[in-house]
């Protein structure tokens, strides 16, 4: 069984499932914990059969519930080695040190705790555990999510708020395999340490993910053939950014190579350089302000329309507040 499950997509949160073979795979985070749970139930996902969680790059609308999520399932995060770092700066501005010393202190304390463990002991990501504090700053929303008798528990010192059950690396460029999926990350051009896209491949399906990106360069077109699903970014209607509310360095930086996909950028891909290849096409990560979901969906409509014989493809938009009902292979 392939199944695709948008749980959430747009600039206060995303969060994906895709499953294939036995393997489930959370692609990011970002809601808070209890709400992506909430919306698994919703979208019929036991949060309890996933195996992993893959991020994409550090933005909070990406990671919000991350460490949390983590650890209470008690499973491994795969991130490159700059997205790592740059989360871990993010949970932790003002600790006043490198990380290659933090690095270091978590390896002392893994190796005082559990000398032959590379990874915090599995105790740290027991839900009952309640060493939370860290977090009721990094995610307000997290702090609902625990059991409220937390409250009432004695003080802890506060525990590392990057801890994590396990952590993986890998690059873009570089296939990774996690349990029954092929993953390929590859580069997105976006204002993040080192942002990536992915294609997820089990049981001979494809499914591109890329959103986040401020155009499309040949390395992504590349990723994006031959998929039998494509979430594509459509972030914008280029109007409605230019007289929406946004201050204009925010316009700029939307605008900019490395901010976010418009509808018409969508769209001209849509119609002249897509394969047409996918089942499903999904646009996704739309902005509340400054885009319409039926100005998005007409304008992606009317690309791929101009190209009679990608009539078969069927087209869905991904939502911020609610999830897509799960695309089936
Ligand atoms: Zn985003
Ligand atoms: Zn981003």
């Amino acid at each position: 069984m392939v199944r695709f499950t948008v749980l959430a997509s747009g600039s206060k949160g995303n969060s994906t499932v895709v499953t294939g073979g036995k393997t489930r795979i959370l692609v990011d985070a970002g809601l808070s914990c209890r709400e992506l749970f909430r919306r698994m139930k919703l979208a019929n996902e036991d949060p309890a059969t996933l195996d992993a969680i893959i991020i994409t790059h550090e933005h909070s609308d990406h990671v919000a519930g991350l460490a949390v999520t983590a650890r209470k399932l008690g499973i491994p995060v795969y991130f490159t080695h700059a997205t790592h770092r740059a989360w871990v700066r993010w949970l932790t501005p003002r600790r006043q040190m490198t990380y290659a010393q933090w690095l270091e202190q978590c390896r002392q304390q893994a190796a005082a705790r559990m000398p032959e463990a590379d990874v915090p002991p599995a105790e740290d990501c027991d839900p009952e555990d309640s060493g939370d504090t860290v977090d009721l700053a990094a995610n307000a929303n997290d702090s609902e999510a625990s059991e409220p008798a937390r409250k009432k528990a004695k003080p802890e010192a506060p525990r590392d708020p990057a801890a994590l059950p396990a952590v993986h690396y890998f690059e873009a460029g570089k296939p990774l395999q996690i349990g029954d999926i092929s993953v390929s990350p590859f580069t997105i051009p976006h204002d993040a340490a080192d942002p990536v896209g992915f294609v997820f491949h089990a049981e001979g399906v494809r499914m591109a993910f890329a959103t986040d990106l401020g155009y499309i360069p040949p390395n992504v077109k590349a990723q994006l053939k031959s998929v039998d699903l494509l979430l594509l970014e459509s972030n914008h209607d280029l109007e409605m950014l230019r007289d929406g509310p946004y201050p204009w360095s925010v316009k700029q930086r939307v605008l900019s190579r490395v901010g976010h996909l418009s509808n018409e950028a969508c769209a001209t891909y849509l119609e002249s350089e897509y394969d047409g290849q996918a089942t499903y096409v999904v646009l996704g990560h739309l902005s509340e302000s400054n885009n319409m979901p039926e100005l998005a969906r007409i304008t992606a409509e009317r690309a791929l329309n101009g190209r009679a014989s990608l009539l078969a493809n069927r087209l869905l938009l991904a939502l911020q507040h609610e999830p897509l009902a799960s695309i089936c292979f």
